[in-house]
């Protein structure tokens, strides 16, 4: 990193994105992460059990119902909601260490742990809301998942009316139908939301030098 970089901090963001299962957050979110170096995913506590290839520590942390109710009594969730009649939540720590370190925070979350984070973070949140092209296309990414069964699948369609229901309170919407315009489009709004004013806190020192140079 050139000392010009260095001198550049910026104040880290939260980026959320949510959508009726199966529309593609997953899989845009990986993409992101591998080409975006100050970006960390929030990996997230769920009570669900792990689909195959899915890792503990990397996809979710896995935990029992007992777990979640001590981590949420202990405070040490950001947000959390019960979704599909399992909990999902947020760990605070990795959250509030890669923030203190001015890296952006990638979060795949609902609409009610969007709702928590507005609460506590207004300032730092961007919320992006991804649709699906149509309800079958979201049926058959669904399918071609592989990994839950068909009743999980058919629940899932079920509860995608909800979820879509909040796409108003979301800051941006993509709908993802080519993978690659969808990827260009999130990001397209990660770069423009981390050249925000408020975000550059680097650059009072730098007008300053510019408005009153030293002799
Ligand atoms: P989510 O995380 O929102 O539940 P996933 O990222 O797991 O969704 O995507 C569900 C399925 O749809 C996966 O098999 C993924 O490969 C596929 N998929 C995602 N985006 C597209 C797209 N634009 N076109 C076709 N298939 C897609
Ligand atoms: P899945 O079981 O498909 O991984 O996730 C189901 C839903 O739970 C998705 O809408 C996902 O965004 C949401 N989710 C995953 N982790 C969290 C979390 O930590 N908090 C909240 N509020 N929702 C989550």
């Amino acid at each position: 990193m050139s000392q010009t970089q260095l001198q550049r901090r910026r104040r880290g963001l939260l980026l959320v994105i949510s959508s009726p299962s199966g529309a593609g957050k997953t899989t845009l979110s990986r993409r992101l992460l591998q080409d975006e170096e100050d970006l960390v995913m929030s990996i997230s506590v769920t009570t669900r059990n792990p689909r195959p290839g899915e890792q503990d520590g990397k996809d979710y942390f896995f935990v029992s119902r007992e777990q979640f109710q001590e981590m949420r009594a202990g405070d040490q969730l950001l947000e959390w909601a019960e979704v599909f009649e399992n909990f999902y939540g947020t760990p605070r720590g990795l959250v509030e260490r890669a923030l203190a370190r001015g890296r952006d925070v990638l979060f795949d979350i609902d609409w009610q742990g969007s709702r928590q984070l507005e609460m506590t973070s207004a300032d730092d949140l961007v919320r992006i809301f991804l649709l699906p092209p149509s309800l079958g296309d979201l049926a058959t990414r669904l399918r071609s998942r592989a990994g839950d069964p068909e009743e999980v699948i058919t629940h899932r369609m079920n509860r995608a009316a909800a979820e879509i229901q909040h796409w108003a309170e979301y800051d941006y919407v993509i709908v993802n139908d080519d993978l690659e315009t969808a990827f260009r489009e999130l990001k397209a709004i990660l770069h423009a939301e981390r050249l925000k004013r408020r975000r550059q806190v680097w650059l009072n020192g730098h007008v300053e030098s510019l408005i009153r140079p030293r002799s």
